[in-house]
């Protein structure tokens, strides 16, 4: 079994990425990343973190814009149109999940489409559906570019996406479709997932539920994609249960240390192309 070591990966890339960063800056651009949080929740504090000691290395100014979890839904918005509008930011990411008072609000039609580095909005969203440029979320252009910097074959192989939210799932499906994968989706209601989960060559597991995903779910020599980030009995754990489909798959993504800390990486390419194009 191959361990795909994301920690190398996001090294590889971050090195690539200073050499963008360096045009941007003499020609007098300062890529600027706005990072809207609420509160002060540790688990975005965590992932914030990763985001700006990334920056730092390949020189992208991050702004940190808090605001109180009770916000109102017109403050946020207002807060959003105004980072929009700012010509000195060229990417906004908002942290995820908002509060429960800002249950149903969308950055639709607040944040453009060129500075959705997240690829968050319905936008950008349509932009994936259609194959046409855009922001494409940075957790679902992680997983892909995992396997294309692992060698791993994603024309024509099956990929079986387990979870299909919004953020994660479903861009992960769509981006593995445009590459020519022949694509199925699973969820809570999928009947009988081990069947349809050991016909995968290719794997990706994002479900939040920690070490579900067991050997009778892989088929043997599948490269396997582990996108779930879950505190479980004291420590950090993924989706699969490592250990034991590491004596099954043919190549693994560990957590932490897999798709995690490519998933900044992914995010700050997009504030570079930004940059590069405002
Ligand atoms: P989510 O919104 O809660 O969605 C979970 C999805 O998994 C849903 O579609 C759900 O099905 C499905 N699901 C849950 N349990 C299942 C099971 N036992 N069998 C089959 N399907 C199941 O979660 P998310 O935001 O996509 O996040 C998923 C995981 O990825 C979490 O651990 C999260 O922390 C992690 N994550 C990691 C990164 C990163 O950069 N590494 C980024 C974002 C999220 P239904 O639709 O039927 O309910």
């Amino acid at each position: 079994m191959r361990q795909l070591d994301g920690r190398a990966l996001a090294a590889e890339i971050t090195q690539e990425l200073k050499a963008t960063s360096a045009d941007l800056a003499a020609a007098g651009v300062v890529p600027t990343l706005a990072i809207v949080l609420f509160g002060e929740d540790a688990a975005a504090g965590s992932y914030v973190r990763s985001i700006t000691r990334t920056a730092e290395t390949i020189d992208v100014r991050c702004v940190p814009r808090r605001v109180p979890g009770e916000t109102t839904a017109e403050q946020f918005l207002a807060v959003i149109d105004e980072l929009d509008a700012d010509p000195a930011v060229h990417g906004v990411v908002v942290q995820s999940p908002f509060p429960p008072g800002l249950g149903g609000v969308t950055l639709d039609g607040h944040l453009s489409p060129a500075k959705d580095v997240d690829g968050a909005t319905a936008a950008s969203l349509g932009r994936l559906v259609e194959e046409r440029d855009g922001h494409v979320p940075a957790t679902a252009a992680a997983v892909v570019e995992i396997l294309d910097r692992a060698g791993v074959e994603i024309r024509g192989a099956h990929a079986v996406v387990v979870g299909r939210s919004t953020v994660v799932g479903k861009p992960t499906a769509l981006l593995l479709l445009a590459r020519d994968a022949t694509v199925t989706i699973c969820h809570l209601e999928t009947v009988d997932l081990a069947a349809v989960t050991r016909q995968a060559d290719i794997l990706v597991v994002a479900i939040g539920d920690p070490r579900f995903i067991r050997p009778e779910h892989v088929r043997p020599g599948a490269a396997v994609i582990d996108v779930g980030i879950n505190f479980h009995e004291g420590r950090l754990v993924g989706d699969v249960d490592y250990e034991a489909v590491a004596a099954v798959a043919g190549a693994l993504t560990p957590v932490p240390g897999g798709v995690g800390p490519l998933t900044a990486a992914m995010l700050l390419r997009n504030v570079l192309t930004a940059a590069a194009s405002a």
